[in-house]
């Protein structure tokens, strides 16, 4: 049976979990890409190595002053590296849990939202105000890959598709 479509049935679900496991790109502190499942979080331990790399964002204020940094197929990319996590002895994922974690990811120099450097050094005159912070955290998303983004879309057809087939079932 299978194979006399062209291509393999999936159901809702199996599109959606697609979806939500394309290929994502994580930094590693010294700026290496690490391309990863998205569904692995914000944090990953780089494989092979006990190094943490996080979720890369990019900056899409219009006055960013880091705009044309990028390299050729990227854009200027950041992460939001969370103090808290670490890399226990059998090279897992941990996570210090604290009191007061807010204060504890600051004391530790860790921000309290994405926040793109370039953006930062401009604004921060030391006593930002939350609303300003607010205003930019706006302008910081997740980068993804284009044919991460390309795929999702394709998914997301499929996805109307099977409903509209689905519909015509009942
Ligand atoms: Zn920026």
């Amino acid at each position: 049976m299978a194979g006399c479509w062209g291509r393999t049935p999936v159901t809702l679900e199996q599109i959606e979990a697609e979806q939500l496991a394309l290929p994502a790109v994580y930094l590693t502190a010294d700026g290496r890409e690490v391309i990863m499942p998205a569904t692995r979080g914000d944090v990953i331990v780089v494989p092979g190595s006990r190094q943490l790399a996080f979720r890369a964002y990019r900056c899409t204020a219009p006055a960013c002053p880091n705009r044309e940094r990028g390299s050729a197929d990227r854009p200027f990319l950041f992460t939001w590296p969370d103090p808290l996590w670490n890399v226990n002895k059998q090279g897992q994922l941990q996570f210090d849990v604290v009191p007061d974690r807010a204060a504890e990811t600051l004391r530790r120099g860790g921000l309290p939202e994405p926040t793109c450097p370039g953006c930062l050094k401009l604004h921060d005159t030391g006593h930002q105000t939350a609303e300003s912070r607010q205003r930019h955290s706006k302008w910081v998303v997740y980068y993804e890959l284009p044919e991460s983004a390309a795929r999702y879309k394709e998914l997301d057809e499929q996805y109307r598709r099977q409903l509209q087939a689905m519909g015509r079932q009942r």
